[in-house]
């Protein structure tokens, strides 16, 4: 029934794209005390708001 944990592997989305850690790096923040997550091609964006 549950598979899922066959490996533990770590995958990230990017909360703005939604491209994978297995495309893009994907940097992990905080934000308003929530964990976000951002790939290398919208932070910029991020940073200049
Ligand atoms: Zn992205």
């Amino acid at each position: 029934m549950s598979d899922k944990n066959k490996q533990e592997n770590l995958e990230y989305e990017c909360d703005h794209c939604g491209t994978t850690s297995e495309l893009k790096p994907i940097i992990t923040y905080v934000h308003q005390g929530e964990e976000k997550h951002c790939c290398v091609h919208c932070l910029p964006a991020l940073i200049h708001g």
